[in-house]
């Protein structure tokens, strides 16, 4: 099962997940032009689109993705926020078959109507992947995971040393996004003895550092290869 970023920030967010036979797209943050631009696949092709929440860096063309006959699914609480008819709902803790992919939801903590961050496994190869972005923190614990895609948007050292941001919008950000040490820590209370790759998504650009953030991981989970996505 192969996980590729298209597209990873506050700026839009677009995820391939595939098994070879099925190919579903995480988020749908871009323009269609631009989809179309960076995926290297058809956009028709894809079996499925499934969204974490509403805000426009996350589904900004779910709406046209569904006109092209791409079945998205999504939460309830995200549904009505997009005002998508066309939407495939679905509950948290419930899981999706798509082709030879598994999809379950579950809970995440955003400033949103009902974030989901979602568990994908591959019926064949049981490979199993955890992605979760724009969330405060997680509390779900899966076993036998192989795979990683975790927000890490900021260090709150350098959040706190912006000075022109004002003081509500840091408090937001830390109300809704994951900071480094949480990240590290969450990562700690799951079973990563078959993680051979952490993804870090959705990093900020004024108060993340790739380099910083990078280190911090390989000295924190040796033997893992730690992969930061880039916008
Ligand atoms: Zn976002
Ligand atoms: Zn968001």
């Amino acid at each position: 099962m192969t996980f590729i970023s298209l597209a990873s920030s506050s700026k839009g967010n677009a995820y391939l997940v595939s098994s070879g036979s099925t190919t579903i797209l995480l988020e749908a943050g871009l323009s269609m032009k631009e989809l179309r631009r960076r995926s290297p696949v058809q956009i028709s092709s894809l079996n499925a689109v499934f969204i974490t929440h509403e805000h426009m860096d996350h589904a900004k063309c779910a709406k046209k993705l569904c006109d092209v006959g791409v079945p998205a699914y999504m939460s309830e609480g995200t549904a009505i926020a997009l005002d998508l008819e066309d939407a495939n709902i679905i509950d948290s803790h419930e899981s999706v078959e798509i082709g030879t992919l598994k999809i379950t939801a579950f809970d995440t903590y955003h400033n949103t109507a009902q974030p989901f961050g979602y568990a994908i496994e591959d019926a064949n190869t049981k490979e199993r992947l955890l992605f979760a972005v724009d969330t405060v923190n997680l509390n779900v614990r899966w076993s036998g995971l192989t795979q990683v895609a975790i927000e890490c948007n900021y260090a709150d050292e350098l959040l706190g040393r912006l000075s022109r941001l004002p003081d509500k919008v840091k408090e937001r950000i830390r109300r809704s996004h994951m900071e480094i040490e949480t990240a590290i820590k969450y990562l700690h209370k799951l079973d990563l003895r078959n993680v051979r790759t952490i993804y870090l998504l959705h990093m900020s650009s004024s108060s993340g550092d790739a380099g910083r953030f990078l280190d911090r991981f390989e000295r924190e989970f040796p033997g893992i290869n730690i992969h930061i996505c880039a916008e």
